[in-house]
Formats: structure tokens, sequence, C-alpha cells
């Protein structure tokens, strides 16, 4: 029996993560994502009246046409965790194959989102809850394990996939953090385990290989008293106060509301993804905010709150999206003057975000900032740790799994390369045993380890 990786999408880009695992004649997919950058570039089109074809076409989403030529069968379509390049596609492409989709809870309530959001596709596929730690039977000789991991969203799992020829693993997005709140640390056990078991394959992430400045990444806890540090002053200053980050990072808005909590601000958390991520979060008990904090997502109850603000600056502490500097966002649209709140000398914003180096991104955060400092306003950029593993958590995991193979993914050609160079450092060989793919080549493995 072989293995055959198929790299539908995430192997060009940062986004669009779409991998295909075929054994014998089952097949399991990996991911269903969009590429959020190019997806931004569609600013005023409502993506849910789209057809995939046409987002295939425009690169948005993963060109699964090839799947019509493998010749098996998809029994599982897995999700990792719910950011949208890895979920964001489901609702476009998930209806073509007869399987379930596979995730955690929070995973799984947010790809029911999207589903609901959907207007052109009937996504019919079952929704299948995997808690970390748990195992599921795919088919006869396929079994599916959800391993313990930490990344920027709760409930984020490193996939493996037992098969007789070996184990697989899939572990795009991750970093190894021993001191999240929400999020237990990764379990490196079960890494030890199966690396003495004999894994087939690693099909891992690459984000954040090529950085030579940081070769191991720090705990969420590094942010929180980056946080901490700047807050300390500004909540006890007559003064408007905004932090903008990550409306799924629920660990950071964690950090964010606890170091916030007896300051007597009372926390806003406004927008529409705050709404989304926040409230959900809040429903599973997974995000604990004060009695007072309120969080609003549609647009004239975001405008009565920043109304209050407006009234009586010091008494509230906003936290937003918007860090890219999205014209449409509320962070930008403060900037901009087009809200009931305006920025005033001293007011305090701080971006616990980093820039995501898109040309449009830089200019608009650009823009953004020069505004809100026309504005008077004291501006704390990069307030963040990333959310992936560096250089260094990468070998160490390549020494826990002892891989028979590795084939990095979620990157252009610069970064794979990069990771195909780290695989040598550790033994490995480009093309016998580490593999550079392309989206739409595949990788045979006959036999096992
Ligand atoms: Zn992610």
């Amino acid at each position: 029996m072989s293995v055959e990786v198929i790299a539908v999408g995430g192997y060009q880009e940062i986004g669009k993560n779409m991998t295909a695992v075929k054994v014998g004649a089952d097949v399991v997919i990996f991911d269903m994502g969009l590429d959020i950058n190019k997806l931004k570039l569609r600013v005023n089109q409502d993506i849910s009246r789209l057809h995939s074809l046409d987002l295939i076409e425009d690169g948005i989403i993963p060109d699964d046409t090839l799947m019509r030529d493998v010749d098996g069968k998809v029994k599982a379509i897995v999700c990792t965790h719910g950011h949208l390049d890895h979920i964001g596609a489901i609702s476009k492409l998930a209806h073509r194959y007869d399987a379930p989709i596979i995730a955690t809870q929070y995973t799984l309530k947010l790809i029911e989102q999207i589903i609901n959001e959907e207007k052109k596709f009937k996504v019919n596929n079952s929704l299948q809850l995997l808690n970390p730690g748990e195992k599921y039977q795919i088919s006869p000789y396929l079994v599916l394990e959800f391993i313990r991991s930490t990344h920027s969203i709760p409930q984020s799992v490193i996939a493996t996939l037992h098969t007789p020829e070996g184990i697989v693993i899939y572990a795009n997005d991750f970093k190894f953090d021993n001191h999240q709140k929400i999020s237990s640390p990764p379990d490196y056990n079960r890494f030890l385990e199966l690396g003495r078991k004999g894994v087939l394959t690693l099909i891992t992430g690459s984000i954040n290989i090529d950085n030579k400045s940081q070769v191991k990444n720090y705990s969420e806890i590094v942010a929180k008293m980056i946080l901490d540090d700047i807050l300390k002053n500004s909540l006890r200053d007559e003064i408007g106060l905004i932090v903008a980050t990550f409306a799924s990072n629920i660990e950071r808005i964690q950090s964010i509301v606890d170091i916030a909590r007896d300051s007597g601000r009372k926390i806003f958390l406004l927008g529409k993804n705050m709404d989304k991520y926040c409230s959900l979060a809040v429903d599973m008990d997974l995000l604990d905010l004060p009695k007072k904090s309120k969080i609003y997502g549609n647009p004239n109850d975001v405008d009565k709150a920043l109304a209050k603000v407006e009234y009586k600056r010091d008494n509230y502490l906003i936290i937003t999206d918007g860090h890219q500097g999205e014209h449409t966002s509320l962070l930008p649209r403060i900037a901009n003057g087009k809200t009931p709140f305006n920025i005033q000398k001293h007011d305090v914003v701080v971006l616990s975000a980093p820039v995501i180096p898109t040309q449009n991104n830089i200019a608009n955060r650009n823009l953004m900032e020069r505004r809100l400092l026309g504005c008077g306003a004291r501006i704390y950029p990069n307030a963040h740790v990333s959310g992936h593993a560096c250089r260094e958590d990468y070998r160490d995991f390549i020494q826990m799994l002892n891989p028979a193979h590795i084939i990095p993914t979620q990157g252009n050609l610069r970064m794979l390369s990069a990771f195909a160079e780290l695989a040598e450092e550790e033994g490995y060989k480009m093309g016998k045993d580490v593999h550079v793919l392309r989206n739409g080549q595949a990788q045979v493995f006959d036999g096992g380890v």
C-alpha cells in the first residue's frame, strides 16, 4: 500500500492551506483555507455569493480541481484550528466531498458559522467533534488522532494519521508555548512516543523559519508582560485607551482583560470580528470577562458604545481589531474621524499585532498610524509575540518525532527551501527524504518506515 501526499494549496504562499493524504484508496484532506491577503483585495465584494471556480482563478482558495484525477475516495476533511487560512474555504469546497468535517469544538463552531453565512453552495457535510488526545476511526485501516498543541487560537491541534505504512503528522501552525492560561502545553510526551513508534512523514508549516533575528519563539506570557508594562500607567491616566489585536487570539484578549480587570475601566470589545470570536469563546467558557464588560458587533451598537466613551473616555478600555489599517475596520475608522469617538492628545493606542508584510497592509497601517499621531495619540506598535514556531523550535520538533521524511508547507519557495536546509542540518537530504512541493505536486511513499 502506498502513501501519497498531495500538495493542493499553501505550498507557494502563506495561506489557502489544503493537503490531501491518500492511503490505498482512501483520502484524507487536511485543512481548506483562504488566502486572506488576496481576499482583502476583494474589499467590497460579498464572497458568500461567489462561485468557487472564480475564487480558485483569483488564487483566493486552493485549486482542488486536481482532486478529480485522484484515484480514491475522500473519507474525511480534518481541520486543525479555526483560522480562516485553514477553514475559510470549507463553505466553497467541502460540499464536493461526501465526507465528515472533523475538528475540535471551537473550530467546529467557527466552521458552522462559515457554512451558515454561505449563500452560493449548500454545505451538508456532517460535523464531527474530536477532542485533543482522542482518536477517530476514519476507515478500516486509517485512524486519526488529535494531539494537544498551542497556537494563537484556542483548541488548536496537531493531526496524526495512523496508517498501515506508518504515521503521517500534519502540523501546520503551532508554537511550543508552556505558559498559556487557556491552552495547556503541547503534548511533548506523545510526540516522543510517536517518534519511537515510527513517523513516515512530517508535514509541517514553515512560518518564521527564515527569521534570523529570532530562532526560538516566546510564550504568550511575554506578550502579557509587555502589555502590562505599557498599560499599567495608561489605565490610571485620564485618557482614552485602545488596544488592537487579532480577534481570534483569545489568549491575548484574556491577558489584556486580566491586566485591566481591577482598573475600574469598563471593557468594550468592539467590531464584527470581536463579536464573532469572543462571544463564542465566552459561551464556551474559554474567555472570562468581568461582569460589566460588553461585546458589540453591530455597527449601530458599536457607535452607541463609542459615544459613551467619547463622553467619559477614562472610564473605558476599548479592545478591537483593525491593526492592519483596513479601511472598513473600526480602528482606522476612528483614526479617520468617522465614529462618535475622537482621538485626543495623549490618548494611547496599543497595536498588539505585527504588520503582516504585504504592500497593502504596510501602506494602510502607515496611513492609520500617521492619522492617529496627527490627532495627538501615543502609539505602541508591535506589542506582540508570534503564534508560530521558530527555527530552533522546528529543530526540536524534528528531533522529537524523528520522521523518515519531511514535507514543509505553508510558505513560498524561499521559506520551504529554508526548511529543507534546516532538515539537511539534521541529516536529511533534499529530494531523498526532505521534499519541497509546489501546489499541484505530489510525493509518493512506497512501503513503510
Ligand atoms: Zn493559524
